[in-house]
């Protein structure tokens, strides 16, 4: 097979060699090894300043994000804070107003080029797969690799099929497969001219809960494979949590926050950011002699003076109730939510103006009934502080 030749997808992938990659079998079933994806050479992808206006208002206002080469970011954030917008823009789809795109350090989009997106060895997939209906599965992941004779490319195409298990339907038309099938379809066609970059606009959200879980695990095996560098968009926490490398939390066309799952849940920068990440009781506190006073005991304050207002959060799953009288706090159940692996419950604490809520684990036989004394116990470790503007304080 000829190595040199590229993909339309793949032409503006620089100088750097490619690899050998495994070759596919022509016909017959796959070996393990062949099942595997080919391999690419990943890219550096830098945003640096990126602004998008519009006439009804801006969509970026100076976004800076720089992705490693093989690295999986999610862009996550609530409906319209331009997740997509930046998306298309790393794809060429779109040009930003002010800023730069650069792949492996070269300008893509800026005031000195504009590379169009069949030049920036980018694999796109979408929200809602975008496969043509007219095309068997194999045109359908085939069409990106035009640039190759038939043969090569029906031999591309069918290894990349092969290895998403759908080898079998490559004659089929897309309507005759369920939602997780076209789902793997669209990937193959992402992946197989072996783009640098490869990303992806809420690439699960059309799939139900239980197929969600598995596709994302088959589609970042199969990313890590490819070894390509990848961006995500997301609504979803736990789904960035699970594919994200690191998470860029947006907001109003901005990145709030950049990082991994774990500093972002431990360490929010904002309000905003704990919000999205567990759920939280809110009360509003101001700051006594350096501390806030709380039922439980003083929580140390940096960074804000005594008068001033914030707000202390406590994580639900962070209040564990015990039989009353045992420790903690005195408590009455106010209600209960049974949700299988844990219960959500109100409960009046002695001390706190308002209810409180709590994720508890609930062992077999063990009912918190309405109206209950409990116990209250408060993990400190679960507690966090904002500021008034939203910013972590503690
Ligand atoms: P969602 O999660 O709902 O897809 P998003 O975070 O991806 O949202 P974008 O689609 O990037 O958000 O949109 C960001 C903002 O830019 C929105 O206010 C949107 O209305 C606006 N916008 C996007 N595309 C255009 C356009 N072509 N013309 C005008 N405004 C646009």
């Amino acid at each position: 097979m000829d190595w040199s030749v590229r993909s339309w997808l793949g032409r503006g992938r620089g100088t750097e060699g490619e690899g050998p990659g495994p070759v596919a079998s022509p016909t017959g079933p796959a070996s393990a090894a062949q099942r595997r994806a080919a391999a690419t050479f990943a890219a550096r992808l830098t945003f640096e300043q990126i602004v998008r206006r519009y006439d009804d208002g801006d969509a970026l206002l100076g976004v800076d994000l720089d992705i490693a080469p093989g690295e999986v970011v999610c862009l996550l954030g609530p409906s319209g804070c331009g997740k997509t917008t930046l998306l298309r823009i790393a794809s060429g789809i779109e040009r930003p107003s002010s800023g730069r795109v650069l792949i492996n350090d070269r300008e893509v989009a800026g005031p000195e080029r504009f590379v169009p997106p069949e030049e920036r060895s980018v694999g796109l997939m979408f929200q809602d797969f975008a496969l043509f209906p007219h095309l068997t599965i194999l045109q359908n992941v085939a069409f990106g690799l035009k640039a190759l004779p038939p043969e090569v490319a029906r031999r591309e195409a069918m290894s990349v099929l092969s290895r998403v298990g759908l080898e079998r339907y490559a004659s089929a038309y897309p309507h005759i497969l369920s939602g997780g099938q076209q789902q793997r379809v669209a990937l193959a066609r992402a992946i197989v001219p072996r783009p640098s970059v490869v990303l992806m606009d809420e690439p699960f959200s059309g799939l139900d809960v239980q197929l969600r879980d598995s596709m994302q695990e088959e589609t970042l095996a199969l990313l890590r494979e490819t070894r390509a560098t990848c961006m995500i968009v997301t609504h979803h926490p736990e789904e960035a949590m699970r594919l994200g490398d690191r998470i860029a939390i947006m907001r109003k066309g901005r990145i709030v926050q950049l990082g991994r799952a774990e500093q972002l849940y431990h360490h929010p920068a904002e309000l905003f950011v704990a919000r999205l990440f567990s759920e939280i009781n809110e009360l509003d506190v101001t700051v006594r002699n350096g501390a806030i006073d709380m039922p439980f005991g003083r929580v140390p304050v940096t960074g804000l003076r005594d008068g001033d207002h914030a707000t202390l959060c406590i994580r639900e799953r962070g209040i564990r109730l015990h039989p009353a009288g045992t420790c903690g706090l005195a408590g009455r159940v106010l209600h209960v939510k049974f949700l299988g692996d844990v219960g959500l419950v109100e409960i009046g604490v002695h001390g706190f103006d308002v209810p409180l809520r709590a994720r508890t684990p609930v062992a077999v036989g063990e009912v918190w009934s309405k109206g209950a004394e409990v116990s209250v116990e408060i993990d400190p470790a679960r507690i966090l502080l904002f500021s008034k503007q939203g910013r972590e304080t503690k």
